[in-house]
């Protein structure tokens, strides 16, 4: 910075690209644009679209589910201008309390976006209100099997609510793994769940960290695209 003249309102300052500081940030922004922004979710499993395919929730709650969803999609629709170096992006998402979707409902959010970052060393920070809306509809597979999506059952037998506590725990870190529903069976649980392959293996863990026994059964269930489609029915049995 040299002491000089600001070529916008003359003041003697120190000058960043001819400006005064005050000036340089009137006429400088870290945001260029957001791009368009889309947000589908499932109103069945909640999972959403994005970059054309479906992706697994975060959240069986349906407001922290639009949040993080909202969230994340918008962070990739930020446009900074040339030179920018951001900070930090921090967005709130503004979601209308105690709501209830169904297949074709649309929900306006607002979202608080605050930025910060630097332009040829130069500190800004910026803050924006973008209205959105969020749109439910049954994505793919909840479409094909009208509601209730699940290519796995898992029982289990007897009725144990540590167990239950136990897969409903693993499958919430579980990228592909999610219950589509819990029914209380007379001997124990029936749990409809989203991948064959990760029910099996949490089937075989199960047994390994509690003691039991692991039964497997397939059932033809369909056939799409010239292939057949098998549901499994995973049974644990823990050991008494
Ligand atoms: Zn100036
Ligand atoms: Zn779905």
């Amino acid at each position: 910075m040299r002491n000089k003249f600001c070529v916008n309102c003359g003041n003697e300052n120190d000058l960043v690209n001819e400006l005064c500081l005050d000036c340089f940030k009137k006429e400088n922004t870290l945001l260029k644009h957001f791009k368009e922004v889309k947000i589908i979710i499932c109103n069945e499993c909640k999972s959403y679209l994005h970059k054309n395919s479906w992706r697994k929730h975060f959240s069986e709650d349906i407001e922290r589910n639009i949040k993080k969803i909202t969230s994340e999609i918008f962070r990739t629709k930020i446009v900074v201008n040339p030179g920018v170096k951001l900070d930090e992006v921090n967005i709130n998402v503004d979601v209308p309390k105690k709501l209830k979707v169904g297949n074709g409902s649309l929900v306006n959010v607002n979202l608080d976006v605050e930025v910060a970052g630097s332009i040829d060393e130069v500190e800004l920070t910026e803050n924006y209100v973008v209205p959105t809306q969020v749109r439910f509809n049954a994505c793919n597979n909840c479409k094909k099997l009208g509601g209730n999506y699940f290519e796995a059952k898992l029982q289990l037998r007897p009725k144990n609510d540590k167990i239950l506590k136990f897969v409903q725990d693993y499958c919430v870190n579980r990228k592909k793994l999610f219950i589509s529903k819990v029914e209380e069976a007379k001997y124990g649980y029936d749990l409809y769940l989203s991948d064959q392959r990760e029910t099996r293996n949490l089937g075989n863990m199960m047994r390994r960290k509690f003691g039991g026994e692991v039964k497997e059964s397939k059932k033809l269930f369909g056939v799409k695209e010239g292939k057949t489609i098998y549901r499994a029915t995973v049974l644990f049995r823990l050991e008494e």
